[in-house]
């Protein structure tokens, strides 16, 4: 499809060139400024199917009339979208929610099937929130009337609250056009605040109140698939494969019972995680869901766990026989995703367990969260010498841990305050004899410290045995997805884009329900 493009002076606006060059061949564009003056220049359209459009346009004049809500374009339709050399009416153009001039209908179509005229009644600008800016003023310097701002703002609030709003949104606000310079009534404003919906808020003319109401986006669920082997630390392995941090912290603390991810972790082992995405339309992951299964195999030892969720709504890791994940006490008793290089420090004397060192050391940057071990009581927290602030729980009548060189206590951490497992007691520093941040780990049985990685823990709970049929089918569900997954089959649902990024690293997807 032929179209024409006439430049009418030799002064070029490269800008509204360099839109056209999306549709144009870039041998054209450079065509242009090599010839100048009046030429014509002609080109293939990169889509068959637009129309054919005929379009004169002017060199740019600056952006200092953006009330003009359209270019001065030919009475012909044109790909206004790419010919305007104003930003702010590309925006006009690509929303197709935009409310419109009171004497014509409500606006449901396409801006491509709205009538020219449609377009010349609104004026668009967009406007991008700096920290420190509140939305009256944004809606006040975009060119609203305070009163109208104020309005649109109540309107908004039980929708969306405008003090969420971080710096960095962008946001279309729509008057209506005056045919001068200066904005009309305000008649909209919208915003994605996240991938999972839009936020509009609106009215038909100015004579209207304000309706705000948040709209969903369409997300479809699919499976994802990542393994690899581990050349520094999982951290690195796992990024690299590109799991999302959520997914990789949660594999982590579900190991955080079976291994120390300080010294465990050895060159060559292997990890395996099946996990739930969310993705919009247009195939962009919106959100995680669950981590379903997690595998890791450890100097040639594999373990795996299944994601399981019981009947009271309660969620956690489970072996293939069906046992809680969970142990009377941890491993790793931190964020094991903030260690530093694995085991790069293994062969640190001080790091490991010895007669001399008696604890085990976990660095980590300064402020990493430490997790209570195990259910228990909190003994002793204080400054304790050469361990710096200090914590001791006791689990039980013979087991007790404790943790040194802490930067701070968490929130209520004192002699005799009851812990659970996994909380917070406070964050890893370098307080007392210590040469940098590091958690000092220790785990005493009646009295006396011992080496961690020696003391065998039963497993946590068992599914009760009417659980175990339901566990087996998830089970069995799951593993029928590895397989596909592991065999490098792509399942990618009918109708939904898979995540480019995804298929790039060849991991597989699978599907549960329609787009
Ligand atoms: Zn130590």
């Amino acid at each position: 499809m032929e179209l024409l493009f006439v430049v009418t002076n030799r002064k070029i606006d490269i800008e509204s060139l360099l839109r056209f060059g999306k549709k144009v061949s870039f041998p054209a564009i450079l065509a242009i400024p090599l010839i100048g003056g009046a030429i014509a220049v002609s080109w293939s359209a990169a889509e068959a199917d637009q129309p054919v459009a005929e379009s004169l346009v002017e060199p740019a004049r600056g952006a200092e009339s953006p009330a003009t809500a359209l270019p001065r374009a030919p009475e012909e339709a044109s790909e206004t979208e790419d010919a305007a050399p104003d930003p702010l009416e590309t925006s006009a153009a690509s929303r197709p929610r935009g409310p419109q001039e009171a004497a014509l209908p409500p606006a449901e179509e396409t801006p491509l099937d709205m009538p020219e005229e449609a377009e010349t009644g609104i004026l668009v600008r967009e406007i991008t929130v700096a920290p420190g800016d509140t939305l009256m003023q944004l809606l006040i310097g975009a060119g609203a009337e305070p009163t109208q701002a104020h309005q649109a703002i109540t309107a908004m609030e039980p929708v969306y609250s405008p003090r969420r709003l971080m710096p960095g949104q962008e946001l279309t606000v729509a008057f209506a056009a005056t045919g001068s310079d200066a904005p009309g009534p305000l008649l909209s404003i919208n915003f994605r605040p996240n991938r999972e919906r839009d936020i509009e808020i609106s009215r038909s003319n100015e004579a209207d109140d304000f309706f705000a109401e948040s709209i969903d986006r369409p997300v479809a669920r699919q499976l994802a698939y990542a393994e690899g082997s581990i050349e520094s630390n999982l951290s690195v392995a796992a990024t690299d494969r590109k799991v999302p941090n959520v997914v990789l912290a949660e594999a982590i603390r579900a190991f955080s019972y079976d291994v120390d991810f300080q010294r465990e972790i050895q060159k060559g082992d292997a990890f395996e995680f099946l996990y739930e995405i969310y993705v919009d339309e247009e195939g962009a992951l919106v959100r995680t869901g669950e981590l379903l299964f997690a595998a890791m195999t450890l100097s040639g030892s594999r373990t795996e766990l299944y994601y399981y969720e019981r009947a009271d709504g309660s969620a956690d890791f489970y072996t293939p026989q069906g046992a809680s994940v969970r142990r009377s006490l941890m491993r790793t008793p931190i964020d094991g995703a903030r260690l530093s290089s694995g085991f790069g420090m293994r062969k640190h004397p001080i790091l490991g367990y010895s007669k001399m060192h008696q604890g085990t050391d976990f660095a980590a940057p300064s402020g990493t969260p430490i997790y209570a071990a195990g259910n228990g009581v909190i003994d002793f927290a204080g400054r304790n010498g050469g361990y710096g602030k200090y914590v001791r729980l006791r689990h039980g009548s013979s087991y007790q841990t404790a943790y040194a060189h802490m930067k701070s206590f968490a929130k209520g951490i004192a002699k005799g305050a009851r812990v659970k497992q996994g909380q917070v007691i406070g964050y890893v520093g370098t307080t007392g004899r210590s040469t940098g941040p590091h958690l000092h780990y220790e785990v005493l049985v009646s009295g006396k410290q011992v080496n961690p990685l020696k003391v065998t823990l039963p497993r946590g709970e068992k599914l009760k045995e009417a659980e175990l049929a339901d566990f087996a089918d998830r089970r069995g569900e799951i593993e029928r997805h590895l397989t596909l997954a592991q065999g490098g089959l792509l399942l990618v649902q009918r109708g939904c884009e898979p995540d480019a990024e995804l298929l790039e690293q060849g991991s597989a997807m699978g599907s549960d329900n329609d787009c």
